[in-house]
């Protein structure tokens, strides 16, 4: 939807239709933590090429945040949207010495985060679980539905065509391509798509070899009351992710729920999209863990508890471009489990590709960038199975 906008802001007269297989927000959009955060995942308080890099992506990302706020502001529309800052709550009081290494490279190069000790980080965020935390005040959250709602209204006002229900099975390649569209094999002609299919990608025969498919989760409690508001003292009401490698994400909306996320992720052989897990046993992890940040809130229930498919690269940078014999085939995809900010942007990137704007993304090495190679089945399954193990020991490690 963020292509869609882009392409109609850019050229008013393109024709653009968005085919989505089920409905808008099937996806991961429908179902994230609500967490906006600046940078790719690859350069989340970390500098993954060098530092100019890692400011001019810090720059381009928040500049992008602030367009989604102009943007609904524009079409006063409310999702919830609050960019008062978020905190990168850290577990190990080993990692600090590399986190006080970090704030102050970024700070030299002009990036405004702040390293919190144990005692200002329960001040703001009222637990006592974390040795320290990063503040980066460029950030927040939003609700995921409102969001979602909201970019299809703006859209459907320039003029974008959406069709739900209407699956692409399958693409043939050509100067003009076909798509093969829902049960019926209806086709569509046209001269470019985007893949816009993140996790689901590779069902659609594209990036097999680079990308994985993963199952994660959220859950969102039922209202707190003000009691338990004032007991668990989150004040700042910052949301906040920690720094496992099954990370945890922490979300306080407007309307006093908590939304959690992460903890846990599964990838299953050959890509399989149908979720196999085990919906109590999530719901008992995400609880546990819960109380063990909010001690205060024993007794509380989950008014909802989901999965959702992230779409894994090998390096964990996200991908734009265009591909086919034709160069007619453009591609976002491979957030990593951090696209609320990204897919927006790198809607704004193709959108750029295909009408000769600048999105200023073309300055760093993510534009165009090629991924890491995933092997096939057997060997990726295994090789994943393996990787989430390892993770998994490492976070028990600092428990
Ligand atoms: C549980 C969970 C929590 C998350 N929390 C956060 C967070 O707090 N912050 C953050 O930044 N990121 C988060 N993410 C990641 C973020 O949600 C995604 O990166 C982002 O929403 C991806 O958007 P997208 O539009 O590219 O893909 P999606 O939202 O997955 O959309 C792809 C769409 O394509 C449709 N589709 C698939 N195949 C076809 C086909 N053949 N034909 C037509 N349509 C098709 C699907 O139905 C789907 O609606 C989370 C993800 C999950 C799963």
């Amino acid at each position: 939807m963020s292509t869609a906008y882009h392409l109609k802001k850019y050229n008013p007269s393109l024709n653009v239709i968005i085919l989505e297989a089920m409905h808008l927000g099937h996806g991961a959009s429908g179902r994230h933590g609500g967490m906006i955060l600046p940078q790719p995942p690859t350069e989340s308080f970390e500098i993954a090429f060098d530092i100019d890099i890692h400011k001019t992506t810090y720059g381009l990302t928040t500049m992008n945040i602030k367009g989604i706020k102009n943007l609904l502001e524009e079409h006063r529309i409310d999702c919830d949207l609050k960019l008062d800052g978020f905190c990168h709550s850290i577990i190990d009081e080993e990692d600090i010495k590399y986190y006080q290494n970090y704030v102050a490279k970024a700070n030299d190069a002009g990036i405004p985060i702040e390293l919190w000790d144990a005692v200002k980080t329960q001040e703001k965020l009222g637990t006592n679980h974390y040795a320290a935390s990063v503040y980066d005040p460029n950030g927040g959250s939003l609700h995921a539905v409102k969001f979602i709602n909201a970019l299809k209204l703006i859209a459907e006002s320039l003029g974008v065509v959406i069709y739900e229900n209407s699956e692409v099975t399958e693409i043939i390649e050509g100067k003009i391509i076909q798509l093969i569209v829902g049960k019926q094999a209806s086709i569509v002609k046209t001269r470019n798509i985007v893949l816009a299919t993140n996790g689901y990608t590779s069902k659609l025969g594209y990036f097999n070899s680079r990308i994985l498919p993963v199952h994660a989760q959220s859950a969102v409690t039922v209202p707190l009351s003000p009691e338990q508001l004032e007991n668990i003292g989150w004040e700042s009401r910052l949301p906040f992710y920690d720094s496992k490698n099954y990370l945890y994400h922490l979300v306080l909306r407007d309307d006093n729920r908590i939304v959690v996320g992460g903890g846990d992720a599964e990838y299953y052989f050959r890509g399989d999209l149908h979720y196999q897990g085990d919906i109590n046993k999530v719901n008992n992890l995400l609880m546990t863990d819960l109380l063990k940040i909010f001690p205060s809130l024993k007794g509380i229930k989950f008014e909802n508890v989901w999965n959702g498919i992230l779409c894994m690269t090998a390096d964990e940078i996200p991908l734009a471009g265009v591909t086919g014999d034709y160069k007619n085939i453009y591609y976002a995809l491979g957030y990593n489990g951090q696209g609320v900010n990204m897919s927006f942007l790198y809607g704004n990137v193709i959108a750029g590709m295909l009408c000769n704007k600048s999105s200023g993304w073309e300055k760093t090495p993510y534009y165009n960038y090629q991924s890491g190679y995933i092997p096939p089945e057997p060997f990726r399954w295994i090789g994943a199975k393996f990787m989430m193990e390892y993770y998994r020991h490492q976070d028990r490690e600092v428990e």
